[in-house]
């Protein structure tokens, strides 16, 4: 795919989304005015004071001011009403609020009018699409055999004791023997950390094929598909809830780019957790490699959800150190 295409099922899939936040909120139209039908009116209440407006705008244009002061004003005491009543009903106040993944966009992919600049969830997708275009389209091809250390600098020492190449390699290692001796591996889990263009999704590729090769069927999947999956199965969408059951089923996961999903009230912790907890009960194999540290993971998670990711009992995390091989310039 050239740059263009990706930008352009990038925008399709952005339209997508949009479509899919409607639908979504029109399911809750739906559900809210079949749980309480006297609230139609209230629902509905925007577009027929819009209209009322304009009517009226037309046979007073001298009081155009005053008429949407009122507009405005009744639209605020509805809302308030509408409000009171989903929260009498047991819904969040901002249930039938427009749906969105992005605030600041709303999911269009970009800000400003006239001139439109691409938002930063845009860009910061694009980056990685591109990224992923380049040198994970041949995750088949990534495997311990084709790992290539020279690629990493072996000049200073990252860590006190080691260069980046050498850290790296001892890092493969114990990727290595993890996927080696699954489902016999010391601990099932498995935390890759470090900062982007380290050789995470490298490795976690390796340790993936590896396990195919010796008949597994493990599962991978990136944080945000992950994300996508929870917040299905929080909103009651079949399709999803079962792909969020087979990811908690799975014998493997494996979990890619954890950190870059968006943080929902009530769904991003609440479901990881749970994902986390029933597999590590259940003993199963998880890998997971994330770009965020110690710190980024306890601020973004909080406490519950990182003593079930670096449980030292049941996770092995490693952490690659050194130079963005990106930035560095010398992958292939
Ligand atoms: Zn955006």
């Amino acid at each position: 795919m050239t740059r263009a295409d990706v930008v352009r099922a990038l925008n399709e899939e952005y339209a997508r989304l949009r479509e899919e936040n409607i639908r979504r909120r029109e399911a809750r139209v739906d559900e809210v005015i079949a749980a309480d039908p006297a609230l139609e009116p209230l629902v509905h209440s925007g577009a027929a004071l819009f209209q009322r407006q304009a009517r009226m705008l037309l046979a007073h244009p001298e009081q155009a001011e005053a008429l949407a002061r009122q507009t405005r004003q009744e639209a605020a005491a509805n809302d308030r009403a509408l409000r009171a009543r989903l929260k009498a009903l047991g819904y969040p106040e901002d249930y039938l609020d427009p749906i969105y993944r992005c605030p600041v966009c709303r999911d269009k992919g970009y800000v400003g009018d006239p001139v439109r600049e691409d938002c930063a969830c845009f860009r910061q997708r694009l980056a990685q699409r591109l990224y992923d275009e380049a040198y994970m389209g041949t995750g088949s091809a990534q495997t311990f055999a084709t790992y290539d250390e020279s690629i990493f600098p072996d000049d200073e020492k990252v860590d006190g004791v080691r260069t980046q190449r050498q850290r790296s390699l001892a890092v493969r290692d114990l990727c290595l023997e993890y996927a080696r001796s699954c489902p016999a591996s010391i601990r099932p889990g498995l935390l890759l950390m470090g900062n982007t263009g380290l050789g995470k999704t490298f490795l976690l590729n390796c340790v993936q094929n590896l396990l195919i090769e010796r008949g597994f069927a493990p599962v991978k999947v990136t944080g945000y598909r992950l994300f996508e999956a929870m917040r299905g199965a929080h909103f009651g969408e079949a399709e999803k809830e079962a792909e969020f059951r087979q990811m908690i089923g799975c014998d493997i996961l494996l979990i890619d780019d954890l950190g870059t999903e968006p943080l929902m009230q009530n769904i991003t912790r609440e479901y990881l957790f749970t994902l986390l907890n029933e597999r590590q009960t259940q003993q199963k194999h998880t890998v997971l490699a994330t770009n965020l540290n110690h710190t980024d993971l306890m601020n973004r998670y909080g406490e519950r959800v990182l003593s079930r990711l670096m449980d030292s009992m049941s996770v092995q995390t490693l952490e690659l150190k050194g130079r963005d091989l990106r930035l560095f310039g010398r992958r292939k």
